[in-house]
């Protein structure tokens, strides 16, 4: 029986080139994949075609969903042969109905969901909340903060100082998003005028 697999990461951890690395695994074992990402994520369009894109330089053509797309609806469009898998970026940003989906259609195809555990806040996300609950398996991708420790805190960035208020998703806000260790989040919190 196939599983529903919830692989995370802190920001920089590399989630998005081992989900294309894993589909290449699997497209050159003759499966059929589907590649997902939310339409909240607008980092790479390319010549009209929405793209998952990896800052090592991988890129891949991929299918977009919004919040209220129903992923029973999708595979029922796309998946012909059970031979195919699911994949999909950045899966915080599912909702739990769209991950209690995923579980149903993982009984049938496997199912792989990237993407980030907690928000800013240092809160889980809707969509990582639900994996956590559901998942069939859990791994974590680690990464690096600048001290070696491992990053387990997504801070977020404006002007060069951490913010902890504000909105989950921010719209076109001047903001970036660092991986750091919580030691280092909270010495940075603490130093920072
Ligand atoms: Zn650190």
């Amino acid at each position: 029986m196939s599983k529903l697999y919830f692989k995370y990461g802190a920001m920089g951890s590399s989630k998005t080139a081992q989900a294309l690395m894993c589909r290449f695994n699997y497209i050159t074992k003759g499966f059929e994949v589907f590649l997902f990402k939310p339409k909240t994520d607008t980092r790479c369009v390319v010549d009209g075609k929405p793209m998952v894109s990896s800052r090592i330089g991988l890129k891949q053509e991929c299918i977009e969903f919004d919040k209220n797309e129903s992923f029973i609806d999708l595979y029922k469009h796309y998946v012909k042969t059970i031979n195919s898998v699911f994949i999909v970026d950045e899966c915080q940003f599912l909702s739990t109905k769209q991950v209690n989906e995923l579980k149903i259609i993982s009984q049938k195809i496997p199912v792989l969901c990237y993407g980030l555990l907690t928000n800013f806040k240092t809160e889980l996300f809707e969509g990582s909340k639900r994996l956590v609950e559901i998942a069939d398996s859990l791994s974590e991708i680690k990464s690096v903060c600048k001290c070696g420790r491992k990053a387990t805190v997504n801070a977020r960035l404006v002007d060069g100082k951490i913010v902890t208020t504000g909105a989950e998703v921010q719209i076109g806000a001047d903001e970036s998003y660092e991986g750091m260790c919580y030691n280092c989040y909270l010495n940075r919190l603490r130093t920072q005028k």
